[in-house]
């Protein structure tokens, strides 16, 4: 039997690369080797212990595989294409139980036994539950799609966080031609959001601090940028924000920048009756000081997202079938580390210099 490795949380940003032997797929489950995984900042803050549930479990979520066993009875992905081993799918990269009280009400973004199996320490059989790791293991009614040919590794690869997030964030909380999505951060998120936005015929504006970042988000579709460095004051983003829009602010603010001050920045950035959907915050210990009369006197809608139902993969991979030509999404992953070096990657991934780094096992 041969072994594979998977980097394992073992303390607050200690990695470790444990060794398993490569199990063999049960019945209606698939074995993948993991070809390309991306470090998404959820995965750094991961690192840094601030999920409670995933201390002890693998890293990695984000990534695109190869099927090299496949279990009893798999003959085909989760949209009906035929499958065969060697053929490259992407996870969703949680669990849907469909009898958990929000499965039951078809919220199954929301599924709570959705970590059930990744948030188990590797060193329990299968192991492979994560994507920093030689292999993954798909566990029956894991979903997962086939990407076709035409769509390479780096430009899948965000496919099953980032991307599916955006487009499932956007059919949420609604977004139509000719309004104005104002993105808060430029990392993988924002730009696959302004992608989304600009398909739909929106206008985007997009808020970061990273030059390169900003540049990026012009060309996947940002028709204007604001730099912190420009405006380095909340109020002056605001009023710029306010200017770009004759007035009126945005019909949609997005927060993917995971800085718990944004929220409050979200509700004087959206207009009135405008929404909000938060989607970066997901620190459980984070407190910052707001104006509540702010969202009754302004009627926002404040609409929280987390994760998406399954099928939003199936959307996103086709979604970049037809769109990869318009926008650079290979450049998300500029950088690559092999696992052995997982904590560099993390590192690199912290340091927001670029939209993505990624590991290749
Ligand atoms: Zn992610
Ligand atoms: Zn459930």
């Amino acid at each position: 039997m041969s072994t594979g490795q998977i980097a394992t949380l073992v303390g607050p940003a200690t990695v470790e690369l444990q060794e398993y032997d490569v199990p063999e797929p049960g019945p209606g489950a698939v074995l993948l080797a993991v070809r390309r995984a991306n470090v998404c900042g959820t995965d750094v803050h991961q690192w840094h212990y601030e999920s409670l549930l995933l201390r002890d479990a693998g890293l990695g979520h984000e990534f695109v595989g190869e099927v090299v066993a496949l279990g009893e009875g798999v003959s085909t992905d989760f949209a009906g294409e035929p499958l065969a081993l060697g053929d490259r799918v992407v996870p969703v990269y949680y669990l849907t139980c469909h009898r958990c009280p929000p499965c039951l009400r078809s919220e199954f973004n929301l599924c709570q036994n959705g970590l059930a199996e990744w948030k188990l320490k590797p060193e329990v059989a299968p192991h492979f539950r994560s994507g920093f790791a030689t292999h993954y293991y798909l566990f029956p009614g894991q979903y997962f799609y086939k990407v076709p040919d035409s769509v390479p590794d780096e430009t899948v690869a965000g496919a099953n966080c980032g991307l599916a997030q955006m487009l499932f964030t956007i059919d949420q909380v609604g977004l139509a031609a000719g309004e104005t999505l104002v993105v808060q951060g430029a990392g993988g998120l924002g730009l696959y959001a302004a992608a989304v936005a600009h398909e739909r015929g929106a206008r985007v504006i997009a808020i970061d601090g990273v030059p390169e970042r900003l540049e990026l988000a012009r060309a996947f579709g940002a028709d204007e940028t604001v730099s912190l460095a420009d405006f380095p004051e909340s109020a002056d983003r605001v009023a710029r924000v306010q200017e770009l829009t004759g007035g009126v602010g945005a019909d949609l603010v997005l927060e993917v920048t995971g800085v718990p001050a944004s929220f409050v920045e979200a509700i004087d950035l959206a207009r009135v009756g405008g929404r909000i959907a938060s989607v970066g915050n997901l620190n459980a210990e984070a407190t910052v000081t707001m104006t509540p009369g702010f969202v009754t006197r302004k009627s926002v809608h404040i609409h929280g997202v987390l994760r998406y139902h399954p099928w939003y993969l199936h959307q996103a991979v086709q979604f970049l079938a037809r769109r990869q030509h318009l926008h650079p999404f290979e450049a998300f992953s500029d950088r690559s580390y092999p696992l052995a070096e997982v904590t560099d990657a993390l590192k690199a991934g912290e340091s927001r210099s670029v939209a993505r780094v990624a590991i290749v096992p």
